[in-house]
């Protein structure tokens, strides 16, 4: 049996008990990226977070599915049904088809990814492999009797018709209309009546356009993101999860588009991961103002320093992004890959997980993901007198499962030595006992230019490579 696991749902508003539908087994869809640029490192936190649940319920004892979608089409430069698709819009400004830039920036968004050690969903859905199913579901839509057309624009969902519209909102229903009435679309009933269809534009040729009952077109951003759920997991389904900005508007209309055309609920919990801004900002594509990841790297940083940095924040938290906060946090990893590798070679690499400290451990995790709480609690191990270097290590990698720090890589990595560096410190370590301190010191600092480290120990030495 799992352990039991609690959650903030922005759907009760409160923190609850996960109970799955099917004991044991976990669904969760998770908002994908709309691949029109770069991955920032806004994004980077949001996937850490997904990563970080999954792999907590994983350690929990939970058989996880999880289903990650990719937007290739139908995500407009507003959120108010007008304007250009994202995604053609930048194949036009960079010279390439609307197919190459979702292949191009869906190999960055990966490859980002899985330099923070981010697992891969157990299915990626890409939306232009989906349309037949978002048509029939708006079909479905239509025969329920939701949906209107406007000429010449598209198939709309009429969201006058249901009574408990906008239940997820963290806004009352007056301010979800007055947001939706910004540039709202000739022919809207209400202001908060979204696209399920848009019709292709008549002076402007798509590149990415299907058949459809309707005419030709392609569909909507929110029913994308249902009908790809509601395939792999069901009309019902555990846990959906996106950044905060998706709450009133795009997660709003996915649970009232699906649980019209089924008649059931959509998702049982919702979780919701607070964003990254610079200077009070929020990091964004279209602000300008954000970070890659090969900026970190180019700037001398390990990619798994900035997810020891998310680690350290709260995902209910915003996380004011700052080259001074991930500075500190990649000192803190090195610091810790330092400690961990000395108690590697006292334990000779033998492990112990303490099963009473697994549990405090678990206390934290299953709170609420209480994800600074289990990185003092890391700190309070590696620096206890008390316990022996093989329980300090059995506890941090079983730890690591959750935080995915790599730490036992890390330090195999680190004592991978070559033999011309084991040498040298070899004989340092014997100019060292016969008393030779200044030829000792100036074999130290050639073993410390090639990039190792020495520690002495009393009646023996380590030696290691500094993280890079
Ligand atoms: P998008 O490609 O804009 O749909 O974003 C993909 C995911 O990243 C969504 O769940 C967004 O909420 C999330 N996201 C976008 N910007 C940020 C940010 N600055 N901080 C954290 N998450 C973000
Ligand atoms: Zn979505």
């Amino acid at each position: 049996m799992p352990k039991d696991f609690f959650i903030y749902n922005t759907l009760s508003k409160h923190i609850d008990k996960l109970v799955t539908i099917k004991p044991g087994r976990v669904g969760i869809y998770a908002c994908g990226p709309t691949v029109y640029d770069y991955a920032h490192i806004g994004h980077l936190r949001t996937y850490v977070n997904n990563d970080v649940l999954r792999r907590t319920l994983e350690w929990l004892g939970y058989n996880v599915y999880q289903v990650m979608n990719i937007t290739d089409v139908g995500h407009l430069v507003t959120d108010a049904d007008s304007g250009d698709d994202k995604v053609e819009k930048k194949a036009r400004k960079e010279g390439l088809t609307a197919w190459q830039i979702a292949e191009k920036y869906t190999h960055h968004f990966w490859s980002s990814l899985d330099a923070v050690n981010i697992k891969r969903p157990n299915k990626v859905a890409k939306a232009t492999d989906h349309i037949k199913e978002m048509i029939g579901l708006v079909k479905e839509l239509e025969d329920n009797g939701y949906t209107y057309t406007i000429e010449n624009d598209g198939i709309y969902f009429d969201t006058s018709k249901l009574k408990d519209y906008g239940k997820l909102a963290t806004i009352d229903l007056k301010q979800l209309k007055a947001g939706a009435r910004v540039e709202m679309v000739a022919g809207k009933r209400q202001p908060t009546d979204f696209a399920l269809w848009k019709f292709s534009p008549k002076d402007k040729k798509r590149q990415m356009e299907w058949d459809s009952p309707w005419g030709v077109g392609f569909p909507g951003w929110h029913i994308e993101c249902s009908a790809m759920s509601m395939k792999y997991l069901g009309p019902t389904f555990d846990i959906h999860t996106g950044g905060v900005d998706h709450i009133n508007v795009h997660h709003t209309n996915e649970i009232a588009q699906s649980e019209s055309a089924t008649g059931q609920p959509f998702a049982h919990y919702w979780i919701h991961f607070e964003h990254v801004l610079v200077e009070g900002q929020k990091m964004s594509k279209s602000k300008g103002n954000f970070y890659r990841l090969e900026d970190i790297v180019s700037k001398g940083y390990h990619p798994l320093a900035l997810r020891y940095l998310f680690l350290t924040s709260h995902y209910r938290q915003t996380l004011d992004f700052s080259w001074q906060s991930l500075a500190a946090a990649a000192k803190a990893y090195r610091h810790l890959i330092e400690e961990l590798v000395l108690f590697y070679y006292l334990a000779t690499g033998q492990a112990k997980l303490d099963v009473k400290l697994k549990d405090e451990a678990v206390g934290y995790f299953s709170h609420d993901l209480k994800m600074p709480e289990a990185i003092s609690f890391l700190w309070r191990i590696v620096k206890s007198e008390k316990l022996a270097p093989e329980v300090k290590l059995g506890t941090v990698f079983d730890l690591d499962e959750v935080l995915g720090l790599k730490l036992e890589a890390q330090i195999k990595q680190a004592l991978a030595v070559p033999k011309e560096i084991q040498q040298l410190a070899q004989k340092r370590w014997l100019l060292k006992k016969e008393g030779k301190y200044d030829r000792a010191d100036s074999l130290r600092l050639k073993v410390k230019a090639r990039g190792y480290i020495i520690k002495d120990q009393n009646a023996n030495y380590l030696v290691f490579k500094k993280l890079d």
